[in-house]
């Protein structure tokens, strides 16, 4: 039996939407993600917390595939990570990803940056395009600023038209890595509401943060990792009141 049928039987039987098997990754001699196990149901709100340097945007990054992994298996709704070409592509736009620095075009407008994908990857016809960015503009609430440049934007407002481009292009899960940690402080509640919002519309979200009340609020499941391995996963109620191990006991510690 190969690979590929494994996979999709194992997500046939369970409706879990992201299956991470085994995954390891390298950088040189850094073993940046070691026997990496997760799996995420559809629908479920996972908390991604660690140490800086532990592994977690490059656990983001490769089920994104904007990293490649060295051996194990990622698969998305039933389908594993492509390696390249058209397929990867929309598989890619399967997974939505807000990162930390706001990385809209600087030279298309607002409007502009919530089409492009949908025309360009989902085949959209523009009309319909726009029409389904003003929608989802107006939802993050910054409708108002449509035809603006992303410089024109507060970080705040840049993060949350970030978050409509994601959605724009109707992904099956959204990934977070930390999407707030470059924003000044009166900003960052502004884009968890939306975050909070998504969660409660029944989108499947990965959310790497600092912000613990975000976590315990909105987290279906705190995964602590350190060291590039997952050591400690629980609801967010028991890692916070009694977590098992040292180093998430010393990681909380620090931050609370
Ligand atoms: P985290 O997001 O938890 O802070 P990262 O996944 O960014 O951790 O990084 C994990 C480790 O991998 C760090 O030691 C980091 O320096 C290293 N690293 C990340 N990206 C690269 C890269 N492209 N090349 C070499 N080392 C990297
Ligand atoms: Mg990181």
């Amino acid at each position: 039996m190969t690979e590929v049928s494994v996979a999709e039987e194992d997500v046939a039987a369970t409706g879990d939407l992201v299956v991470l098997k085994s995954v390891n990754k390298h950088f040189g001699a850094l073993h940046v993600l070691q026997d990496i196990d997760l799996t995420i149901a559809r629908g479920e709100v996972v908390v991604v917390i660690g140490p800086s340097g532990s592994g977690k945007s490059t656990l983001c990054r490769a089920i994104n595939r904007l990293e490649t992994i060295d051996d194990g298996s990622i698969a998305i709704d039933g389908k594993p990570l492509p390696h390249e070409g058209k397929e990867l592509a929309r598989l890619r736009a399967d997974v939505g990803m807000v990162f930390q620095s706001f990385n809209l075009f600087a030279h298309k407008t607002v409007l502009e940056n919530v089409t492009l994908g949908q025309v360009k990857v989902r085949k959209k016809d523009k009309k319909a395009a726009e029409e389904r960015a003003r929608a989802l503009l107006d939802r993050v609430g910054v409708g108002a600023q449509a035809e603006k440049y992303p410089a024109q934007l507060s970080g705040g407002q840049q993060q949350r038209v970030a978050i409509a481009r994601a959605l724009a292009m109707e992904p099956k899960v959204m990934l977070f890595d930390e999407p707030t940690s470059a924003l000044d402080p009166e900003m960052i509640n502004e884009v968890l509401e939306v975050m909070q919002q998504l969660a409660r519309d029944g989108m499947t979200m990965i959310v790497v943060t600092h912000e613990m009340g975000f976590a315990r609020s909105a987290a279906n499941r705190v995964v602590f990792m350190a060291d590039g391995r997952i050591v400690e996963e629980a609801t967010p109620d028991q890692f916070f009141s009694n977590p098992r191990s040292d180093r998430a006991k010393d990681f909380l510690s620090k931050i609370l």
